[in-house]
């Protein structure tokens, strides 16, 4: 792998050279291909030679056969279900919990980055590891937008994507009220189905804090494009949060700031319509 930053309007992000990420980077989420293949997170059709931990009776802990990160993990579920984050919030803040602070857990909703939106998996890499770690918690990035039953909902400003925070020290105050903005974002977006977010959870001397980014779509245009014009970059929670994986060499090289920026604009839920969702929360 070899990597380089670029420095952005506001903020930074580090490019990656990674050729191995090209299989998932690649992956035809559409539900035919999806439903026409054997889904790679059963059991019966992990790698040979996976091993796995066993985690609170329902998941295992696996390592990521196409890692971004040294000790990238997978937190997949036995059993085959669909990847969906309201029923399983407080899964993956009990998941942030146990890993404790040295970790950073990741979700990435079915319409937006993962890989295997038909079966239940989050991952968990070590925490520093993408730029947003140092730039969210910064004051001059941060309004504070309400606090909701001792939870606080913050937004990023000027980090080029938006960016809901939600912090607290009371799991389940956190999951009712990461609820109530997916079920605001639902409304507003006019949709039955999940809203497209991917999500980043941080968890430090008992608090918890999310790093929600909505989406307006999963990958953008130059991504469809044929030849020397297509940007083969398939951002998922990981590029949100900074680090931009390129499995081909020549957008390692080719990407320079305002690609990147244009990549976020496009894939990032617009600024009026998140005005609106954080509007929609009533404050207590
Ligand atoms: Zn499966």
């Amino acid at each position: 792998m070899r990597t380089r930053e670029i420095v952005c309007d506001g903020f930074s992000v580090r490019i990656q050279h990674n050729p191995g990420r090209i299989k998932s980077t690649m992956a035809d989420v559409e539900e035919k291909a999806i439903n026409g293949r054997p889904c790679f997170l059963c059991l019966n059709n992990l790698p040979e030679g996976q091993k796995g931990i066993f985690y609170r009776d329902l998941y295992l802990i696996l390592c990521n056969p196409a890692p971004v990160f040294p000790s990238h993990l997978t937190i997949s579920r036995l059993n085959h279900h669909p990847q969906a984050i309201a029923e399983h919030i407080d899964t993956l803040l009990r998941i942030a919990g146990d890993f404790g602070d040295r970790w950073t857990i990741l979700y990435n909703g079915p319409k937006c980055g993962a890989s295997a939106p038909d079966h239940l998996h989050f991952q968990a890499i070590p925490s520093g590891q993408m730029p947003i770690e140092k730039e969210c918690p910064e004051e001059k990035n941060l309004t504070r937008i309400t606090r909701v039953d001792g939870v606080y909902i913050l937004r990023a400003r000027d980090l080029g994507r938006e960016i809901i925070i939600i912090e607290g020290d009371d799991p389940a105050c956190i999951s009712s009220v990461f609820k109530g903005i997916l079920a605001a974002m639902k409304k507003d977006l006019h949709t039955d189905e999940e809203p497209m977010v991917s999500i980043a959870v941080f968890h430090k001397e008992e608090r918890w804090r999310l790093l929600v980014f909505p989406r307006a779509k999963h990958r953008p245009d130059a991504f469809f494009k044929e030849g020397n014009d297509r940007v083969v970059v398939s951002p998922a929670v990981i590029e949100m949060g900074g680090v931009i994986v390129t499995p081909m060499e020549k957008d390692f090289e080719g990407l320079d700031a305002s690609c990147v920026e244009g990549i976020y604009r496009e894939v990032s839920l617009k600024a009026n319509i998140v005005d609106s969702i954080l509007a929609s929360i009533p404050t207590l």
